[in-house]
């Protein structure tokens, strides 16, 4: 079955094809079609057309709302084979699959209620023979591009509100995991999405995101990934002045005063960080602790990170599943080591398991790291693994300080009993998204996005739909006569 879809057609493309390999053994999940360079530009000119003359913008905000609910029935439907997809093809557990499917629909969900509900603003302008009114329009053609960790959630977050705000769009999932991304394509066309409304293109940024992203009939590019791209994307959308909304990477500090109790603060800290082996934009990497509590928390923290479970996502025993790729597993194995060299101490894993059943695949050992500086490249770095590092402070102002000393903005937590002190640390936080006793979880309608270099723009929430929205303000004069401004030659 062709794996790309371009102006309501399954078609092979022209770029080869491509192995999408399982992490957990290496072994070859699905042979895979890829975008050659005539296949992009197919692809933006169906998404062009059917934006331009094609019924999909000018349709009632209620029916596409309407096709957005038959996407979520087809993934209720479809749960249960999606999930073991995107455990194939990313690693994970098969639970946090399920997961991830459950919440894709809500999103869908979310944006089908909200596509009918927004309907602009009327303006007061003081003179009642004006009527003045601002709509909200879809952008055009969007190109979404997405990363490898959460490849279904992801898209849900940008394919939802695009076609509910009236888009076209052309999805270019990552190389690494790019299968329920088609899975995805395939209920869309199924639920009634018209000819080239929605188009996919698999292969590499290099050959197929870079493109898309220069391409001047395309009005948006929505990115999702690591910083160093989202700096490129930006660049080359420059040149056509298209729209750009970048969710980037995460460094996110994990606060505990020492009034919390041990047990929720151990548990919380493991599964903040080792949750999808880190592999998480808003993993709670680092774990600021109170002087107090560090020295025991360490001591337990590495005792139980020595415990978890790794093996396969599809057996109900494992608890976390390997890397993504040897790429990521080598990556880590570098943060380590300059860790290591820099003068840290690791009290827990630092190697890759002993299991001979875990060899082929991308495994490593859950890491706790203790005797950080703040100069270290693992306090520094988005290390996007299984690394927990712990910090130690002595008052609610350095814990503060700590928290905002990093170049990213996506999320972090406080954990205390005195909710005056858990406000003041919330708000003086410069992350988007803070949670105050709990740690990662989220609801389609409150925005998510990163201050300073974890992004700009919001996903999610009414926020999230307004991205995908040209907002056009409409002045209509009812009584309209002369200007008489230039009355001389009257
Ligand atoms: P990546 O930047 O390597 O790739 C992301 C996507 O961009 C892929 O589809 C890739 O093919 C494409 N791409 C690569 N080069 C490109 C180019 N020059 N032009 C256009 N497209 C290009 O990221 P990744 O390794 O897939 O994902 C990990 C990163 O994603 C981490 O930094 C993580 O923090 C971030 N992330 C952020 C969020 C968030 O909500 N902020 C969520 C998930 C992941």
């Amino acid at each position: 079955m062709p794996s790309l879809f371009i102006d309501g057609t399954w078609t092979s493309g022209s770029g080869g094809s491509a192995e999408v390999v399982n992490p957990f053994d290496a072994s070859v999940v699905e042979t895979i079609d890829q975008a050659g360079p005539d296949d992009v530009e197919r692809a933006v000119a169906a998404a062009r057309a059917a934006f331009d003359t094609g019924p999909w913008p000018g349709t009632a905000a209620g029916e596409r709302g309407a096709l957005l609910h038959r996407v979520a029935d087809l993934l209720v439907r479809d749960k249960e084979e999606i999930a073991r997809v995107e455990t194939l093809d990313t690693g994970k557990t098969l639970v946090e699959s399920r997961i991830d499917v459950d919440d894709v629909t809500g999103v869908f969900r979310y944006y089908a209620d909200l596509a009918g509900k927004d309907a602009g603003r009327l303006v007061d302008t003081g003179n009642p023979a004006v009527v003045s009114r601002v709509v909200h329009e879809p952008v055009g053609v969007c190109v979404l591009i997405t990363p490898w960790n959460y490849p279904l959630l992801q898209l849900s977050w940008k394919v939802a509100p695009a076609l509910a705000a009236g888009n076209t769009v052309v999805i270019k999932p990552s190389e690494v995991t790019p299968l329920t991304s088609v899975l995805l394509v395939r209920l869309l066309e199924e639920a009634g999405a018209p000819r080239g409304v929605v188009n996919i293109l698999l292969g590499d940024g290099r050959s197929v995101g870079a493109p898309l992203s220069e391409h001047a009939d395309v009005d948006m590019v929505s990115f999702t990934g690591g910083l160093a791209t989202g700096q490129a994307i930006m660049r080359a959308a420059a040149t056509t002045v298209k729209r750009v909304a970048v969710e980037l990477g995460g460094k996110n500090p994990n606060i505990v005063f020492a009034d919390t109790d041990f047990e929720t603060v151990v548990d919380n800290a493991l599964t903040a960080v080792f949750l999808h082996a880190g592999q998480v934009c808003s993993a709670g990497a680092r774990l600021i602790v109170e002087d107090a509590l560090h020295d025991d928390l360490v001591a337990e923290l590495a005792r139980r990170a020595d415990r978890i479970r790794l093996g396969n996502g599809m057996d109900k025993d494992t608890e976390s599943g390997p890397l993504v790729s040897a790429a990521q597993l080598a990556k880590i194995e570098d943060f380590v080591a300059s860790a290591r060299a820099e003068g840290a101490r690791v009290v827990a894993g630092g190697r890759r398991p002993d299991e001979p059943g875990l060899r082929n695949g991308f495994f490593y050992r859950p890491t706790v790291i203790a005797d950080v500086r703040r100069d270290m490249r693992v306090i520094r770095e988005e290390t996007f693994g299984p690394i927990l590092t712990v910090e130690r402070f002595t008052s609610e102002e350095e814990a503060i300080a700590l928290g905002n000393d990093t170049e990213y903005g996506l999320s972090g937590a406080v954990w205390t009993g005195d909710a005056g002190r858990a406000e003041r640390v919330a708000r003086a936080l410069r992350h988007g998204t803070i949670w105050i006793n709990d740690f990662g979880p989220y609801v389609p309608g409150a925005e998510w996005g990163g201050f300073k270099r974890s992004g700009n723009g919001r996903e999610l929430g009414p926020t999230g739909l307004a991205e995908y929205q040209e907002h056009k303000h409409i002045w209509h004069n009812t009584q309209p006569g002369p200007a008489g401004w230039f009355t001389g030659g009257v």
